[in-house]
């Protein structure tokens, strides 16, 4: 079993793709979590199978606490105890403002979106706490840019829900400082993946390109690439901390 081992939500396409290639030719040994998309998910792990390293792939709804509790006991079998975690999930939905948002919304977003990255943690920190006999691990958490901004008129409830996930970094990184634990953060901005397509506008990161300091959007591998040092050795003494992976804004 490989002691590096670690377990990316969402990790078929996207941002958890990118990181997912990436980690592998860094010696860990990958799962690769989906919801739906079984091909792309597979597609990665055999990219990775072909360069000659080691992935599953897991479909889980991290939403939901059985499915997390069953994609940690996969790992657990198949690869070995989780080193680091990418809680990478999240999702939006069409632009709306909030006085046309229905609970059931509501509850998909932030179901996703927090109570996924609270789950997987909790499995991830019951195996690395070297209070119960771990030795230790870290945790990456996936933000957004929009936590600081709000996405007023569009996606206020994805906004929120990133700031939640701000403040639970804060908080998770604090109380597991002392077990072995580290804890931090990436806030991407307009990356250039799928999910502007499930917010109903696929060419958004290129209206919006001119808004950026740096006057484009970004690429999965530039977020991956901080994803990656954050979890690494190279980061060692730092946890509680926020990266922002958004061209300057
Ligand atoms: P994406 O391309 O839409 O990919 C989302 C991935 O999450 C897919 O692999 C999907 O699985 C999976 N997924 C969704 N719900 C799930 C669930 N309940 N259980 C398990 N897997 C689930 O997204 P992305 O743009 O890479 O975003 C990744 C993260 O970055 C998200 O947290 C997002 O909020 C954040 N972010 C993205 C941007 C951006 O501009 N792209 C900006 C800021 C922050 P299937 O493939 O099976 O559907």
């Amino acid at each position: 079993m490989n002691s590096k081992v670690m377990i990316i939500t969402g990790g078929g396409r996207g941002i958890g793709a990118a990181t997912a290639l990436k980690a592998a030719a860094r010696g860990y040994a990958v799962c690769v979590n989906y919801l739906k998309d079984a091909a792309a998910a597979q597609a990665i792990v055999g990219q990775i199978h072909a360069a000659g390293g080691t992935a599953i792939a897991v479909g889980a709804d991290v939403s939901d606490e059985d499915e997390v509790v069953r994609l940690f006991r996969s790992v657990d079998e198949q690869l070995g105890t989780v080193s680091a975690l990418v809680n990478n999930v999240g999702v939006l939905e069409n632009k709306m403002r909030i006085v046309e948002m229905d609970m059931a919304r509501l509850n998909r977003i932030f179901s996703s979106n927090i109570t996924s990255q609270f789950l997987c943690a909790r499995e991830a920190v019951r195996r690395m706490s070297r209070n119960n006999g771990g030795v230790g691990g870290a945790i990456v958490n996936v933000s957004s840019a929009a936590s600081r901004l709000g996405a007023a008129g569009e996606y206020v409830d994805y906004a929120a829900s990133k700031g939640a996930i701000d403040t639970f970094t804060t908080g998770l990184s604090l109380e597991v400082a002392s077990e072995g634990i580290r804890v931090n953060c990436v806030r991407p901005g307009f990356i250039y993946t799928d999910i502007h397509a499930s917010g109903g506008e696929p060419g958004r990161v290129d209206r919006l390109r001119s808004l950026i300091p740096m006057q484009r959007g970004g690429q999965a591998d530039e977020v991956a690439y901080a994803i990656l040092w954050l979890l690494s050795d190279e980061a060692s003494y730092v946890t509680g901390s926020f990266l922002d992976i958004a061209g300057g804004r």
